[in-house]
């Protein structure tokens, strides 16, 4: 019969048990970094389709309405600071919920806390 520490995966420090814990954690973390890889590519062919999207989009734009580049720039600058940081990206940061004034990652549709829901722009990730 197994010793109580055993039932629960724990044998010690060292001997057999430890280098098959190694080993399946070796395999854990093998299959998590692939795992990881795919997920990485599959993202970079979206936005790679994305940008494409955007740039044939623009240049119709343009093509189209006399609008130039100087436009589309001031207009990415004019949205870049709208978070208040110009850094290329118009993500907002951690804020605080209008309902009980916990904060919150921007990510959440709804607070977590009071459920909450937010109005958040199309365009944030
Ligand atoms: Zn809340």
């Amino acid at each position: 019969m197994p010793s109580l520490f055993g039932m629960y995966g724990y044998e010690g420090f060292g001997g057999r048990n430890a280098e098959i814990g190694a080993a399946a954690d070796a395999q854990r973390a093998s299959t998590q970094a692939r795992d990881a890889e795919q997920r990485v590519k599959a993202l970079e062919e979206s936005l790679a389709k994305t940008l494409l999207i955007c740039e044939a989009m623009w240049e119709i734009l343009r093509d189209h309405s006399g609008i130039d580049n100087e436009v589309l720039f001031e207009k990415l600058r004019e949205i870049d600071l709208r978070d208040g940081v110009l850094d290329g990206k118009n993500q907002s940061k951690p804020t605080e919920c209008p309902s009980c004034q916990r904060r919150l990652s921007n990510r959440h549709a709804r607070c977590l806390y009071c459920g909450h829901t937010f109005a958040k722009s199309t365009f944030e990730l």
